[in-house]
């Protein structure tokens, strides 16, 4: 590698930290919960994606124990070598009973499932129909299949009939619509019936990104599907297993013939390592809190509707949102930084969240909620919101 080469990289690095944009790890010496330690201090957190507050539940770390027994901690080869094991075969046969889809496939991660599924479905010669804010897994995902892929615009709100529009004008072979259920930065819904609506009417397929639905929406948590009370074949469901469920990995669930396509072709699936079998074992575990434990949701439906109140005195505005993804819009990238700041030096973790990840002057706190908070976490996060308020 040439100095040259390290020296535009340097040159790269040091104009995003003038730009305010240079990212940092924390490193978190104790589990994922509402209260995490940071540099020997304990913070009060609102970042992470443990919406129910399972991420350290002592009944899933000791299944993650019973599985390990079990099945050892490496699953030694690809699901299609020998690598796929009974736990990961039933936690598959659990998600597809829990989401009432008919077939259910693990992936490693949300990432890799959306990558694996949109490139095994569709290439050259079809089109791709995407929210303007969707995960950049999806926006990766698209331009890897080398689909048309366009963007039809979220602001006027979820724009359906700029996606009309770009359906009814498109001739390509495959045609699908590509959307976050919830989108993860702004924690507003997809309008899935209307959506559906429109892949009836144009003969496409819709695929739904339920990271942040998923075990949060909907009776027992059964994901934003359950939530509208939508079923439809035309329906290919991916939800991510590190978020509200506590663990890790995702899966994809939808038609036979289409999860049987992923099994053949998609390569995020057939070209790397199962993951420990005793993940699913803990899933399994999950799936029961999840279905079980209504009052986790009904708490965080109490700790929104407080939050709502709480922030209500600030000049900076909470966008709408019903779920426990709660972005307060503070605007230029180094003031939600300094606000950002401000909230740690009091022990108070919320992350900034700037562009690329959310447009230009809409840079903003990312305030997400868990079971495991506490009315009196929420009233610290108000009095020191309000604090830095007023000193600014
Ligand atoms: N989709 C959405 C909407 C997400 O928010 C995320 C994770 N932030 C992913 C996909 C990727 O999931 P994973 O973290 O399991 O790779």
């Amino acid at each position: 590698m040439s100095i040259d080469f390290i020296e535009q990289l340097s040159e790269q690095l040091h104009s995003r930290e003038e730009k305010n944009l240079f990212r940092r790890r924390l490193v978190l010496e104790s589990p994922q919960h509402t209260h995490v330690s940071i540099g020997g201090r304990e913070h009060l957190a609102f970042c992470s994606n443990d919406y129910l507050g399972l991420a350290d539940h002592p009944q899933l770390v000791s299944a993650a124990c019973e599985g390990a027994r079990k099945y050892g901690v490496g699953s030694g080869a690809s699901h299609l070598i020998s690598g796929h094991s009974s736990a990961h075969h039933a936690l598959e046969e659990a998600l597809a009973r829990f989401t009432g889809l008919p077939r259910a496939l693990l992936f490693s991660t949300g990432y890799m499932a959306n990558v694996g599924a949109v490139t095994a479905l569709l290439g050259h010669g079809d089109a791709i129909f995407c929210d303007k804010l969707n995960h950049a897994s999806l926006n990766d995902a698209a331009l890897l299949s080398r689909a048309k892929f366009s963007r039809y615009s979220h602001c006027p709100h979820l724009d359906l009939a700029a996606l009309e529009r770009r359906l009814a004008e498109s001739h390509a072979r495959r045609k699908l619509v590509l959307t976050d259920a919830v989108f993860s930065m702004d924690g507003d819904i997809a309008p899935v019936p209307g959506l559906l609506e429109l892949c009836e009417k144009y003969d496409a397929w819709l695929m739904l990104d339920d990271a942040h639905g998923f075990g949060v929406l909907g009776p027992q948590g059964r994901g934003t599907l359950a939530h509208f009370n939508i079923r439809s074949p035309r329906i290919i469901y991916m939800a991510t297993l590190g978020k509200a469920a506590g663990v890790f990995g995702a899966f994809v669930a939808a038609q036979p013939e289409i999860i049987e396509t992923l099994i053949q072709h998609a390569r995020s699936y057939i070209y790397t390592t199962a993951a420990p079998p005793l993940l699913s074992h803990t899933l399994l575990k999950s799936l029961e809190l999840i279905e079980e434990e209504e009052w986790r949701r009904e708490k965080l439906a109490q700790l929104t509707a407080a939050l709502k109140r709480e922030l209500q005195p600030l000049r900076w505005r909470l966008l709408l949102s019903a779920t426990p993804i709660q972005p307060l819009v503070i605007g230029e990238n180094d003031r939600a930084v300094e606000v950002s700041e401000a909230l740690r030096d009091r022990g108070i973790l919320v992350p900034a969240i700037r562009p690329p990840t959310v447009p230009q002057g809409a840079a903003r706190l990312r305030i997400s909620l868990s079971a495991s908070h506490t009315m009196e976490d929420l009233g610290r996060l108000g009095e020191a919101l309000k604090e830095v308020d007023r000193n600014r």
